[in-house]
């Protein structure tokens, strides 16, 4: 599947991420969902190619400068609007968008399930947000929950997550499925790819696996443990 994310200056996050979403389209097209924070989160998916759903719901149509977006390509669960990303915690307070695989979800899942978390969808996603509430709910800022939650999971993924509790924050991290890091002139981008964001910004950190990025005005690569990871921005010379 594809995920964007931005952080934006104005309040265009949802068409912006709509075009991004679109040069994606080509890694998955069972789904498409979108989410802003503005501050509180706003949530418009569905199953269907990109230009079905946008006609349906009116995806660019959501408030705020910042948001998150996927184009699926299911694994866990059929090609359903409930199965169609961003997934969200109980609260509908965190939404997270992943590409990859967690294997170890269903025993994650019923331990949650016991802690009384209560699921929507057949994804094995929807275990992140759940954790990444839970770790919260312990004290945990949107950060130090994201990766003690990608601590307890097994499998690959590049994800991007957002809350309400924290505005103007998205965290970002990969293990086996690619993420890239747009640095803009005050904004900020996470995709899947190179091309999704070329519109936006030239400027490009590449990920690797085991790190996660907090992009919030400013951008901090760290390892799952919270080392400071430096990292080097590439100035892309080829059009979009
Ligand atoms: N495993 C997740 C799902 O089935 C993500 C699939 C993807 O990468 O699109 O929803």
């Amino acid at each position: 599947c594809g995920i964007v994310a931005c952080i934006l200056k104005d309040n265009r996050a949802a068409p912006v991420l709509l075009e991004c979403v679109r040069r994606l389209e080509y890694r998955g097209y069972d789904s498409v969902g979108i989410a802003t924070a503005d501050p509180m989160i706003n949530i418009k998916k569905d199953r269907g190619k990109i230009d079905e759903v946008d006609s349906e719901l009116d995806l660019a149509d959501l408030p705020g400068s910042m948001g998150i977006a996927h184009v699926r390509w299911a694994t866990h669960g059929l090609p359903t609007a409930e199965n169609a990303h961003p997934h969200t915690d109980c609260t509908g307070e965190i939404a997270v968008v992943h590409n990859g695989i967690i294997e170890n979800y269903l025993e994650v899942k019923e331990e949650l399930e016991s802690e009384g978390h209560v699921f929507r969808s057949e994804t094995d996603t929807e275990v992140i947000p759940h954790l990444i509430e839970k770790y919260m709910d312990e004290g945990m800022d949107l950060e130090a929950a994201t990766a003690t939650a990608l601590r307890k999971l097994k499998g690959a993924y590049a994800i991007a997550a957002i809350s309400s509790r924290e505005p103007g924050r998205v965290v970002g991290a990969r293990k086996e499925s690619p993420l890239i890091v747009g640095v803009g002139d005050g904004e900020f981008f996470l995709a899947s790819d190179v091309p999704a964001i070329l519109n936006h910004t030239k400027n490009i950190i590449y990920l690797d696996d085991g790190e996660m990025v907090i992009i919030d005005g400013d951008v901090r690569i760290r390892d799952l443990d919270g080392n400071t990871v430096s990292k080097e921005v590439h100035v892309i010379d080829w059009t979009a």
